[in-house]
Formats: structure tokens, C-alpha cells, sequence
């Protein structure tokens, strides 16, 4: 039979691209979704035999557990993702992340499910005093975002603790690719880049461009998935991210398109950088994408 994977967020930005990769390997995927972020159109090029859409509210669903039955691997990647609106509603962000993930977890336990995968974020690191930061590094939580997505950390790995669940929670860098959410007011900034490059409007610089960020192509990031499946590893916590860093600038340059300098982001990290070394020694995954490649790839579609 046929392995089941349900994914929360299943029509986002990641969990579409993670569905195609299921989908390559044979699983029959289940995506949960309630379509605020997540796009139909993400998911139009499955079959109805391989991908179930369903859409739902996690946060307010009384009976997920239906959706559980006869899954193999649960990824929960449902939430609100945006840091500025985070702090404008909090309320919002607890009730969808924390209260969210409580019900996916409560449900992934009553069928014994061979392994949960969380997306944690690395925004639990804030303003990291150690650069490239490893997961023993020190937790500071700068906004309602990076702590809701934190609080569901701690409960996966609680429930790992208290009832054996086979939970694993990745700390995602700078992830981007196809579907990356289309720019907006706070959009990410390969997706605004794209958008401007494509419009033939100026790339908006924040800041004086020399910050940097951890890059990850979400088929490497999806290839790291696939691998901890398989793996004896559980319970365990793990940074997500190419281990390499880019500059705004060098990523500007990538796309050879004209400039604005546009002022900074009140909060935000000058460097963000992953240590993967817990990551590459478990599994014996690394990130094959170049930054350069990733990018060129996305201007060619
Ligand atoms: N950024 C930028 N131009 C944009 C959007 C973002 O220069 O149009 C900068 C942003 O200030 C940050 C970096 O790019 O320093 C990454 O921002 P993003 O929102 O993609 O991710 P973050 O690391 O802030 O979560």
C-alpha cells in the first residue's frame, strides 16, 4: 500500500513544493488548508488520486483526527507568517499557530503515525549574538510571530518527551523557490525582487543592501525532509538552511536590475546565518542549489 502524508499548509509556498516531491515518491498526500495564504492553483497539476484537497481551519476544527486515520507522515506547516502583522494581532497569531499546531499534534497522536515534522523558524534566534548560529545557541524571541512558532515548538518536542511521539522540528532560514507567495506590502525578498524584475520596476533595496540572510531552495529543503523520513532520528530539533551567506546586494546583483534604496526594517536582524552540521551529519543531506542557480531558474519561468 501506498504510504499516506498529510500536510498542513498544503497548498503554501512549501508544502506545495513538498507535495510534489511526496507525489515523485509515491505517497498519496492529504492537504489540510484553509486558502488565506495557500493558492488551489499550487496544487491544480495533481490528480485527484494522489492529492485529497481539504479545506479547513486547523485552529477552529473540532474533528481532525478523521482526516489522521491511516496516515504514515504528518508535516505541519499551516500558520500565519508574517512578522509586522503579527505584531499589529497577536491574538490572531496565538490562536492560529499555538492553538493550530495543539490540534494537529493531538490528532497526529491518536493514529500512530510513523513521523511529524514541524516547520520551526530561525526567528527564534532574533538578533543572534553567534554567527553561524547552532541550535544550543541562545532563544530570543523578538515578536509574536517567532514566539508562536516557538511555543509550537516546545509542544511537538514535549509530546515527543511525554508520549514517544516521533517528532522532529526544523528550524527553516531564508526559504524561496516556485510559488514563493507573491510580493506584497511584507513580502520576501526574492518574491518582491521577481515581481519588480519582471515589471520592470527597481529592486527595493532595504537598508544599505549589506545584510545577509541564509538562502535555502525548497527542493533542498524538501530533499532534507524525504531524508529524515527515512531515518532512525526523532524527537530532535534541527536548523534548516543552505549554511551559506548572501548579501541583498550580491542577491541584486543576481537579478542585474535597477536599484531603490528603500529605509529599514525596525527589528530585523543585520545577519542571519544556519549552522547545519547537525543536520549533514544525521541524515548525510546537503543543499545542492546554488543561490545563483536558484535564482536564474525563477527569472526563466
Ligand atoms: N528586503 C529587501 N527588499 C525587499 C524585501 C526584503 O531588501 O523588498 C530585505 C529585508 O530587509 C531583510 C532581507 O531582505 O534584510 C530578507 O527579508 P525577508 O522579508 O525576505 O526575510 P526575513 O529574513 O526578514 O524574514
Amino acid at each position: 500500500m501506498a504510504l499516506k502524508s498529510v500536510i498542513t499548509g498544503g497548498a503554501g509556498f512549501i508544502g506545495s513544493n513538498l507535495t510534489d516531491h511526496l507525489v515523485r515518491i509515491g505517497h498519496k498526500v492529504v492537504v489540510l488548508d484553509n486558502f488565506v495564504s495557500g493558492k488551489k492553483s499550487n496544487l491544480s497539476h495533481h490528480k485527484k488520486k494522489d492529492v485529497k484537497i481539504i479545506k479547513i481551519d486547523i485552529s477552529k476544527s473540532k474533528n481532525l483526527y478523521k482526516y489522521f486515520k491511516g496516515a504514515d507522515y504528518v508535516f505541519h506547516l499551516a500558520a500565519l507568517a508574517e512578522i509586522i502583522p503579527s505584531i499589529k494581532n497577536p491574538k490572531k497569531y496565538f490562536n492560529n499557530n499555538v492553538i493550530g499546531t495543539l490540534k494537529v499534534v493531538e490528532a497526529a497522536n491518536k493514529v500512530k503515525i510513523k513521523k511529524l515534522i514541524y516547520a520551526a523558524s530561525s526567528s527564534c534566534y532574533g538578533t543572534p549574538k553567534k554567527l553561524p548560529t547552532s541550535e544550543k545557541d541562545e532563544i530570543n524571541l523578538k515578536n509574536p510571530y517567532a514566539v508562536t512558532k516557538f511555543i509550537g515548538e516546545e509542544i511537538i518536542m514535549n509530546y515527543a518527551e511525554m508520549f514517544k511521539m516521533p517528532n522532529i522540528s526544523f528550524r527553516f532560514f531564508n526559504v524561496y523557490g516556485p510559488r514563493l507567495n507573491a510580493s506584497g506590502q511584507y513580502g520576501a525578498v526574492i518574491s518582491n525582487f521577481l515581481f519588480q524584475k519582471k515589471n520592470n520596476k527597481p529592486l527595493t533595496i532595504v537598508g544599505d543592501g549589506k545584510q545577509t540572510r541564509d538562502f535555502i531552495h525548497v527542493d533542498d529543503l524538501a530533499n532534507a525532509f524525504l531524508k529524515i523520513l527515512k531515518s532512525k532520528y526523532n524527537n530532535k530539533i534541527y536548523n534548516l538552511g543552505s549554511g551559506k551567506k548572501t548579501s541583498i546586494n550580491y542577491i541584486a546583483s543576481i537579478f542585474n536590475g535597477k536599484k531603490k534604496f528603500i529605509s529599514i526594517r525596525p527589528g530585523e536582524p543585520k545577519d542571519s546565518l544556519a549552522n547545519i552540521s547537525k543536520l549533514k551529519k544525521d541524515i548525510n543531506w546537503k543543499p545542492k542549489i546554488s543561490i545563483e542557480k536558484g535564482i536564474k531558474n525563477l527569472l526563466r519561468n
